[in-house]
């Protein structure tokens, strides 16, 4: 049996093809894909910034119904919806696994990367692995939380940004509108936020962002340290090396700067500034299952509301170039087997 899927080609293209089923192996389930969010990271994969992977089915963002389970499998069941994220499997024995960084592991397995992804009309996911939906959680706002709402709840706990406290986010695009959201209705805190978009800031505003700065019209770093004293912390989803730099100038002493963001390049960091005020720059990489059972359950809470768009497969390509342009607010979601 044959089914659609969206892979990266040879010439850093996404396409639309036809792929083969294959047969379930021992602890393996077959997803019937509703809906699978873009995120930059798609995009980083089929530009080859990472390694070429032509040929891999994109897509870390994809929610479907359980059609079939190998006959081993308990953790899931014909008809239960469960999601497709980018942490795909762990080794389940390693110290990461093993400590609550599973993420982390390195033999790990990433949906759309290093194994076929979730844009596509059927995909087989390791059962125990695949974190289930909750019931009162809409597919297209599943979808988005499974990449950048999970990656932006755990990096707002890695930042240990408390009640009342100044964070900043910097990049309110897919992954940064639900970083905000994230930070003002789950964790309290006052938000600052930078992005290089005047659309997005809009956006960040109507959210209920505290504060918000345009770095090609303001200095960020005087910006912030005049109206707050310098952040408490920062988190970075913004794929530019200056929004590390601005973030680095814009937190207090103490503070930690999270990396989410993933730009090409190495980020300038003062040696005095690092010691002499005690920055810590940290790097968060999506969440684990249970980051993601957390916040898919704030969504269903009505806490966190992504907006998005629903497209067909075949727009694929226009939304990557929608998404260079800055011209996507929240997340375009490619719907499946419509
Ligand atoms: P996006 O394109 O939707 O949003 C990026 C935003 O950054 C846009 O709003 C853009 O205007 C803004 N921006 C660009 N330059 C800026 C600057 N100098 N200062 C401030 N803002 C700036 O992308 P996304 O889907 O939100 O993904 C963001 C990044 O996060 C990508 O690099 C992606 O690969 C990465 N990512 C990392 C993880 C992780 O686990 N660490 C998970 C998912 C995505
Ligand atoms: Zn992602
Ligand atoms: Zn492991």
């Amino acid at each position: 049996m044959s089914y659609k899927a969206i892979i990266a080609n040879k010439d850093r293209k996404a396409e639309v093809i036809d792929k083969e089923l294959r047969p379930l192996e021992s602890g393996e389930a077959l997803l019937n894909m509703e809906c699978c969010g873009v995120c930059h990271t798609d995009m980083h994969v089929k530009n080859a910034d990472y390694g070429d992977k032509a040929g891999v089915t994109l897509g870390h963002e994809g929610i479907g119904i359980v059609e079939a389970v190998a006959e081993d499998v308990t953790s899931l069941k014909v008809g239960d919806r469960a999601s497709v994220a980018w942490f795909f499997e762990g080794c389940g024995t390693c110290e990461y696994c093993t400590s609550g960084r599973e993420t982390l592991c390195r033999t790990v397995k990433n949906a759309g990367y290093t194994v076929d992804g979730g844009m596509a009309e059927k995909t087989i996911v390791t059962a125990d692995y695949a974190v289930k939906v909750p019931d009162n959680l809409p597919s297209p706002a599943a979808s988005s939380i499974t990449c950048a709402g999970v990656t932006t709840y755990k990096a707002i706990k890695v930042s240990n940004i408390q009640p009342g406290q100044w964070l900043l986010i910097s990049g309110l695009g897919g992954l940064g509108n639900l970083a905000l959201q994230y930070a003002k209705k789950v964790f309290n805190a006052k938000v600052i936020a930078v992005d290089i978009n005047d659309r997005q800031l809009e956006f960040a505003k109507e959210h209920g962002a505290d504060l918000t700065i345009n770095p090609l019209h303001e200095n960020v770093g005087e910006v912030v340290q005049g109206a707050t004293g310098g952040a408490h912390a920062a988190v970075v989803t913004a794929v530019a090396k200056s929004a590390f730099n601005d973030a680095v100038d814009a937190v207090r002493a103490g503070a930690r700067v999270v990396a989410v963001g993933l730009p090409t390049d190495a980020m300038d960091l003062s040696i005095p500034r690092l010691v002499l005020d005690g920055i810590e720059v940290i790097g968060s990489l999506v969440g684990t299952r249970e980051d993601l059972r957390e916040a898919f359950q704030f969504g269903a809470e009505g806490l966190v509301v992504p907006k998005c768009q629903m497209r067909p497969m075949e727009d694929i390509n226009d939304i990557f170039q929608e998404m260079e342009d800055g011209s996507i607010q929240g997340r375009m979601v490619i719907e499946l087997n419509k």
